[in-house]
């Protein structure tokens, strides 16, 4: 019976941990119902795959050359994640494009029933119509944000305008603080045109968190369907689990989870700006007065530039005021590289996370139940914070309007200390507007538990493009 036959399915996740980690997370979705998974990708990251993914008898990985001597990077940079700086960047991003040659050799010779393919390989499209293969999308973004992105295809900002800018026709009037940049527009625009010849799109958020409203605008504009299937990273369950997403933690999971173990609930703020951002001193330097002048409690991760290691102490420490550390040993914690994000978020003591409002963080913060304090950096980031803060209401902006092309190098606009003061005092001074935005946030983290359980609506989403899937092998193989 075709039709009791598990599926065969080729995931291509984009080389960048904020792709990796959610595409890994949906694949073993498919995984879990008994269908037969395979990741498409490179050594290094086949190596980070195995180490942080238990073993699933229906979860392999297949590994094709990533091009390192070909464009002259050291051997292991294999992810826009791990380098630090725009010539390297270049050379990452170059080398993925290079990644098409031996994958199509693979899938060509053993074709799948349907191939994932993450939106930043656009000629996955070319290979699944070649193949005559069903594609489906993905790419890491909610709807929300590519509503907003359509809105803005179909009402261009003026070149003349001045901010607020109103993105026209969303079922909430939502304003940008400042335009995309028009190379990261055209880019995306252009990515997403061809995701949209896909026969669906995979999004790691639950239907509640972008709502009736922006899924039907969402079809009725684009004419394409779209699966809400997560929040992915609720499908971690053990403590190693959670600690291992992505890449092994710097500190213990034991550790960590010690220290936020002897704080109050609600207590500490979390700091973090993902995988891809690295703030200049200046900027590190007015977050640090910041949280000291809030006097709250914290967790902070300072991701360690590539390079820098055999600098002197002291000119490592400079984004750091003076006996900084020795005044908050009792108050703070500084994670100096990759942290445990998930375990983090989930442990009760955390009462705020101020983000960069990258769709991952955004979403494990709302499974935690934990608002945001948002400062948007690049790419998509200032789509989602308004989804956070004006639709939803489970954050608040700390003003960052500086829509930058990377998250790394020098910026033009610092985001002050009053303005991150002012921002973490209204979310964790326990007044009425930051009980309100807590409220909400919980409610949202409790409908995310549900959605993916079994009758939820992400469960079901599963249930029925899993049906799609097979429909769609049933109708190619008959004649
Ligand atoms: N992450 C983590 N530890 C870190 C930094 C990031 O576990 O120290 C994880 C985080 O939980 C999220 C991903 O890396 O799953 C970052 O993705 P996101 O979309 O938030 O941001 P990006 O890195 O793509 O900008």
């Amino acid at each position: 019976m075709e039709e009791e036959q598990p599926l065969k399915i080729y995931f291509i996740p984009f080389l960048a941990a904020g792709h990796m980690i959610p595409h890994c997370d949906i694949a073993r979705l498919f995984a879990s119902r008994g269908h037969h998974v395979t990741i498409l990708t490179t050594p290094a990251n086949s190596q980070i795959i195995r180490n942080s993914i238990p073993h699933h008898p229906n979860f392999a990985v297949h590994t094709v050359h990533f091009p390192s001597q070909e464009v002259g990077l050291p051997d292991g940079l294999e992810s826009l994640s791990t380098v630090t700086d725009m010539v390297n960047l270049y050379k990452v991003y170059q080398a993925t494009t290079m990644l098409r040659d031996p994958i199509e050799d693979f899938v060509g010779n053993h074709p799948p029933d349907c191939i994932v393919g993450d939106f930043m390989f656009p000629w996955v499209d070319d290979l699944a119509n070649k193949l005559r293969i069903p594609r489906f999308a993905f790419n890491g973004f909610c709807l929300f944000t590519l509503c907003a992105i359509e809105s803005l295809k179909a009402h261009p900002i003026p070149l003349d305008a001045s901010p607020p800018f109103l993105l026209h026709g969303l079922p909430h009037p939502v304003t940008l603080k400042t335009a995309p940049p028009t190379n990261i527009k055209e880019v995306l625009d252009a990515m997403i045109e061809i995701e949209l010849r896909s026969n669906g799109l995979i999004v790691n958020n639950f239907a509640e968190l972008d709502g009736e409203e922006y899924i039907q605008y969402y079809e009725r504009t684009t004419g394409h369907k779209a699966w809400h299937l997560g929040p992915a990273c609720l499908l971690h369950r053990t403590v190693e689990e959670k600690a291992q997403r992505g890449q092994k933690s710097v500190l213990s999971a034991h550790k960590c989870m010690s220290w936020l173990d002897s704080k109050k609930q609600n207590s500490v703020v979390y700091i973090c700006f993902g995988s891809l951002c690295y703030f200049p001193d200046n900027q590190l330097y007015e977050i640090a007065c910041a949280v000291e002048a809030s006097g709250c409690e914290f967790v902070w991760v300072v991701p360690e530039k590539k390079g820098k290691e055999n600098e002197e102490e002291e000119e490592k420490q400079k984004w750091l005021p003076k006996g900084f550390e020795e005044r908050n040993s009792k108050k703070g914690m500084i994670i100096r590289g990759w942290a445990p994000q998930v375990l983090i978020l989930e442990h009760p003591a955390v009462g705020a996370f101020v983000t960069h409002c990258g769709w991952n963080s955004t979403v494990e913060a709302v499974s935690a139940g934990v608002p945001m304090i948002t400062w948007p950096v690049h790419g998509e980031q200032f789509y989602n914070e308004k989804l956070v803060s004006d639709v939803r209401g489970i954050g608040v902006e700390v003003g960052a309007d500086e829509w930058g092309t990377v998250g790394f190098g020098e910026r033009e606009k610092l985001v002050g200390r009053e303005d991150i003061e002012r921002a973490l005092r209204r979310l964790m001074d326990g007044g009425d507007e930051a009980q309100e935005i807590r409220g909400r946030t919980k409610e949202f983290g409790k409908k995310a538990r549900v959605a993916v359980q079994e009758g939820g609506s992400s469960y079901n989403n599963l249930t029925a493009l899993i049906d799609e899937l097979k429909r769609l092998r049933c109708c190619k193989t008959t004649p």
